[in-house]
């Protein structure tokens, strides 16, 4: 596996790797590698010739009071799990090569990134979009790879590439959970033994929330009820921002649930903020 660290020298790479006719699959991420991110990296793998895979906490993406400079970061341990999967290419940009001095223009995500986390994390979307078109343009990838976990994310990147006609086809892959069922985060390695306990309610929520439909529940205010219960219930769960059951193209609140469905929370355990969403079928069905 080779490391590149110059998006000039990446894009030199991709495009002539392109002209010889083989295909790149791209897998953004910001490090701290589970086992989420290494499914995506198998994927990734199994569809394309040469396989990038990218690291870079990108400081757009966070907010006033974030995270940002606390974020996990282990290079090497993740080069090594990479380069384990047979990752061709890890591109590792620092900020100062994405972002030069001068560096002003940015992306407005549109519509889509005003709803739920956007409600809570203004910018956010706007800050992944640039990045993300960024890669793009510095990987030439045929495919990129995004997890179901981030789903509003999908739904950015998805539009993106839609309205930019971006040249690549997004695969989403599914979301890779502990054995207690807590969708796997760099974010995780915050919580407290405690906390980590009390974390495994959001996947419970949704869980129960779910089952409430494949029984007949139609209306969202149960749904909405029988989740927000779950999670008050769990003393370290010190704010729902939302759970309930949303439109899983709009990601507008829904009234009644009569067709596909996506039941989505974000939650702070402590100092640590979760997402984590369930997609249901027409008729109740979940899809995981
Ligand atoms: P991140 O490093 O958190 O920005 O994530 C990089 C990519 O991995 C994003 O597309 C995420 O949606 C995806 N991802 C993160 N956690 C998981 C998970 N538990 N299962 C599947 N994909 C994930």
């Amino acid at each position: 596996m080779e490391i590149i660290r110059i998006p000039r020298v990446m894009q030199d790479f991709a495009l002539k790797e392109k002209r010889r006719g083989r295909t790149v699959g791209l897998v953004p991420t910001m490090g701290a590698l589970h086992a989420g991110h290494l499914n995506i990296v198998r994927s990734c793998r199994g569809e394309n010739d040469i396989t990038v895979s990218s690291i870079f906490v990108n400081p757009l993406q966070f907010g006033r009071g974030e995270d940002f400079q606390s974020y996990p970061r282990d290079h090497e341990g993740d080069a090594e799990k990479l380069k384990n999967e047979g990752v061709d290419i890890l591109f590792m940009p620092d900020a100062e090569a994405l972002y030069p001095p001068g560096f002003s223009t940015r992306v407005s995500a549109g519509e889509i990134a005003g709803k739920l986390c956007g409600g809570f994390r203004p910018g956010h979307f706007d800050g992944v979009a640039t990045v993300v078109i960024k890669l793009f343009n510095v990987v030439s990838p045929d495919r990129a790879y995004f997890g179901e976990k981030d789903y509003q994310q999908t739904l950015v990147i998805r539009r993106l590439v839609r309205d930019m006609n971006i040249p690549l086809e997004v695969v989403i892959c599914p979301t890779v959970r502990e054995k207690d069922g807590l969708a796997m985060s760099s974010r995780n390695s915050y919580l407290k033994e405690a906390e980590r306990k009390a974390a495994s309610a959001i996947y419970c929520a949704l869980k129960r929330a779910a089952q409430r439909v494949a029984e007949g529940a139609r209306r969202t205010s149960e749904i909405r009820s029988e989740m927000q219960g779950v999670l008050g219930a769990e003393p370290l769960i010190t704010e729902i921002q939302y759970a309930s059951a949303y439109d899983p193209e709009t990601l507008e609140e829904l009234q009644e649930i009569d067709g596909d469905a996506l039941l989505a929370a974000a939650v702070f355990i402590g100092k640590t903020r979760l997402i984590d969403n369930v997609s249901i079928k027409a008729g109740g069905r979940r899809r995981d």
